[in-house]
């Protein structure tokens, strides 16, 4: 699949996020080789010359949560979610993804997701997994959460593990804290991140089951990544709380159906207005996990599958609608998920890092999605 092409892609401008005094990017094969301006390589060398004059390239985004092997069920076999397309990552402006199980651990297995990973590789974005469900303890590939990180490459951490609702396994504060030594030690044993990633629900414990760890082991408060905090206000505000002391808490751009929900990108500006640095929140989509919708009588009367392009729609209603800096907001989908989930060749435009590049217009539609050094899309 890789191809060796080397490209000079000369755009409008380059966000590196930061922007950058820089139009040109020289890639070769998969890499990103040179940053700069005004580069004309000699005649006669291979290199092939994309130009978007008035593009703006961006890094590929990162979405740290999605169910690409579908999830959903929770309404019955009808509620079932679809697996994802790699055309649906990329018209999104997503290079990199990471697949989790949900509820559904019977008849969906971290096996066909390590499958469904690969397979998204192999199609040309980079792929990687939580190792788990909802339940705890977690279902694994291997007999451990530790076993799993060491020995598969694609597992980088666990999740979603689900605290604080009622699909939860209501797992005891030892459980909780034990996953989390195992993600930990796994991680460092084969040089990744190692997080656990959590599903918050509704109920009143809220981030409790987190702040327990961090007060009772010696687990930094960087390996426990909360998600689904804009669900309502008061989870919001433990989220404050939670990166107050040092945390990143990440936002689902999926529309909740509940009514106290706020929308992603304004939960971003409210956790920046509480104190919050851009670098320590995150969004992603909860995509193809699924939201049934039951009338009074509890019979289930529809379902919405949640899309990974909600993340690109708050992304863009971030900037446009919320007035946040662009090269801030672009922090929240590509460098602050990169180091959480420590892709270190992910994340920016720069020499050494993967050519995951997305190309916007001046009024921030899509244009075009290269995904390690391949055009993917546009
Ligand atoms: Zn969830």
């Amino acid at each position: 699949m890789s191809d060796s092409t080397c490209r000079l892609f000369r755009f409008g401008r380059v966000y590196e996020p930061r922007l950058v005094d820089a139009t040109d990017l020289l890639v070769c094969g998969e890499r990103i080789v040179w940053v700069g301006k005004g580069l004309e390589p000699p005649p006669g060398w291979p290199v092939e010359l994309v130009e978007v004059p008035g593009g703006w390239a961006v890094p590929g985004f990162i979405d740290g949560h999605v169910h690409v092997t579908g999830g959903g069920g929770e309404g019955g076999f009808a509620t079932r979610c679809p697996e994802i397309t790699v055309e649906e990552i990329v018209s999104s402006g997503v290079t990199t993804v990471v697949g989790c199980l949900g509820t559904d651990d019977v008849t969906r297995h971290p096996e066909s997701l390590l499958a469904k990973v690969r397979s998204l590789e192999l199609q040309g974005i980079t792929a990687y997994m939580y190792v788990g469900s909802y339940s705890v303890p977690p279902v694994t590939l291997t007999g451990s959460v530790k076993r799993d990180l060491v020995l598969i490459d694609k597992v980088i951490g666990a999740g979603e593990i689900a605290i604080s609702d009622h699909r939860s396994a209501q797992p005891e504060p030892h459980e909780l804290r034990r996953i989390a030594a195992q993600a930990r030690v796994g991680g460092m044993l084969s040089g990744k991140a190692g997080i656990v990633h959590f599903h918050v629900g509704h109920g009143p414990g809220g981030l409790d089951p987190l702040f327990d760890i961090v007060d009772h082991t010696e687990i930094p408060i960087t390996q426990l990544v909360p998600t689904h905090v804009n669900r309502d206000a008061r989870l919001l505000e433990e989220a404050a709380r939670f990166i107050a002391r040092g945390g990143v808490a990440d936002v689902t751009t999926y529309d909740f159906p509940s009514p106290g929900a706020v929308p992603a990108w304004k939960a971003i500006l409210h956790l920046v207005s509480r104190g919050a640095s851009w670098s320590h929140v995150t969004m992603s989509s909860d995509s193809n996990g699924s939201s049934p919708e039951f009338d009074a009588q509890g019979r289930l009367v529809g379902m919405r599958v949640a899309t990974i392009r909600s993340l690109l729609e708050d992304w863009r209603r971030l900037v446009l609608e919320g007035g946040a800096p662009i090269e801030e907001a672009l922090r929240v989908v590509t460098t602050n998920p990169a180091a959480v989930l420590k892709l270190e060749r992910k994340g920016r435009l720069a020499p050494g890092m993967d050519a995951d590049i997305a190309v916007f217009d001046r009024d921030m539609n899509l244009l075009q999605v290269w995904c390690r050094g391949r055009k993917l899309w546009g």
